[in-house]
């Protein structure tokens, strides 16, 4: 398990039984720095905006992205950046996601 998803879990609730984390052993993400991907209390905009460009290009190159994405949106994970996506990119997101599953004969993504 990358040790940033692990000090993620720190503090929340329980995962869901039969929850499946083979994924993060392919994770781009597992040996940088939790840092990265989570920034300190009280984070200038201008810092959160170089930390976020460098976690989200780690992201992009990361094969287990689908994944990451899908587990942080159903979960919810509501801090730092997950899949390629920021706090607020992923809330829009996940708002989409359920817009679509709401809508007969669609299928979400
Ligand atoms: S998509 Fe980003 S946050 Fe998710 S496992 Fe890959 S590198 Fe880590």
């Amino acid at each position: 398990m990358p040790r940033r998803i692990r000090a993620a879990r720190t503090g929340a609730a329980p995962l869901a039984p039969g929850t499946r984390w083979a994924w993060q052993d392919a994770a781009e993400c597992r040996d940088e720095p939790i840092t990265l991907f989570f920034g300190p209390p009280g984070e200038r905009a201008p810092e959160r905006e170089v930390r976020e460009r460098r976690a989200k290009e780690i992201c992009a190159t990361c094969p287990v992205r689908p994944e990451c994405l899908d587990y942080a949106i159903a979960r919810p994970e509501k801090y730092g950046t997950w899949g390629g996506l920021g706090e607020e990119e992923r809330a829009s997101e996940r708002r989409n996601r359920t817009r679509r599953r709401g809508r007969p004969g669609r299928r979400a993504a």
